[in-house]
């Protein structure tokens, strides 16, 4: 059931079928609205906001297109998957060191986030769930460079899944972080379970960060579940993508459907 309503809503999302909550109460008998009726269902029917958008992940496909929005300026919707590629030139424009929200390590990451990261790292650290920042920006050329390495140890199918090709990877925008608690050696998905990254799951939103690879979202990410992978969106827009329990890149989507209409 839950795979017959996925494969109708990447079909929907497919065909640039976008639908309003109010949409679906009016047309039950249209596709649209046998859409909604296997979506999940709505956390508030009084909410007048396009509910249904949540269920509409774009499908996951591999490509080179351009990234559809301007990565300097809007760092907070800017789309970078499988399909979607920032240019090989896109450095950001205000990378700073870590060290700046009061970490060790070098990584770099726009200073549009330090404040709120160096809040999150104080705030993580007395409730006895610290966390260090084991990467930051990647550049187009160390990511080929990763991406290559993967592929040499698995193979091109499964480096797919666990490593992006140069310029699909968020590292490039400056604004994703790996993080883990510093005993950790590993990016693995045990990091889940330990303090630091229950504490990360609770609260990184309260702080503007979201987990761009939610457990069980790989259908909706295009990538495998990453608990340790942060990206910073703005306190606004992460308390909105949690409330409404979707992926980042769905909130995403629905953004960019929202402003092509306005
Ligand atoms: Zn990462």
């Amino acid at each position: 059931m839950v795979g017959l309503a996925l494969v109708i809503v990447l079909v929907a999302a497919g065909t640039g079928l976008w639908i309003t909550w109010d949409d679906t109460q009016t047309s039950r008998a249209s596709p649209a609205g046998r859409v909604a009726d296997l979506a999940p269902p709505s956390t508030a029917a009084a909410d007048t906001r396009p509910t249904t958008t949540m269920a509409l992940a774009p499908p996951c496909r591999f490509g080179d297109d351009p990234v559809t929005t301007d990565p300097a300026t809007d760092w907070a919707t800017t789309i970078v998957d499988t399909r979607y590629r920032l240019p090989e030139d896109f450095v950001p424009p205000d990378l700073v060191p870590v060290t700046e929200a009061g970490f060790d390590s070098q990584d770099q990451v726009r200073e549009v986030m330090i404040e709120d990261l160096g809040a999150m790292r104080a705030e993580a650290e007395a409730a006895g769930a610290p966390f260090v920042v084991v990467s930051g920006y990647r550049s187009f050329s160390y990511q080929a460079q990763l991406y290559l390495e993967r592929v040499a140890q698995v193979g091109e199918e499964e480096a797919n899944r666990r490593t992006a090709r140069p310029g699909h990877s968020e590292h490039q925008l400056g604004t994703a972080i790996d993080v883990l608690d510093p005993q950790g050696a590993d990016l693995t998905t045990a990091f889940a379970d330990t303090p630091t990254g229950r504490w990360i799951a609770d609260h990184a939103h309260e702080f503007g960060f979201v987990l761009s690879y939610p457990e069980g979202g790989i259908d909706r990410t295009c990538y495998d579940y990453e608990p340790w992978h942060l990206r910073y969106v703005g306190r606004d827009v992460a308390a909105e993508i949690h409330e409404l329990g979707i992926t980042p890149r769905e909130w995403m989507a629905a953004q960019a459907a929202r402003d092509q209409e306005g």
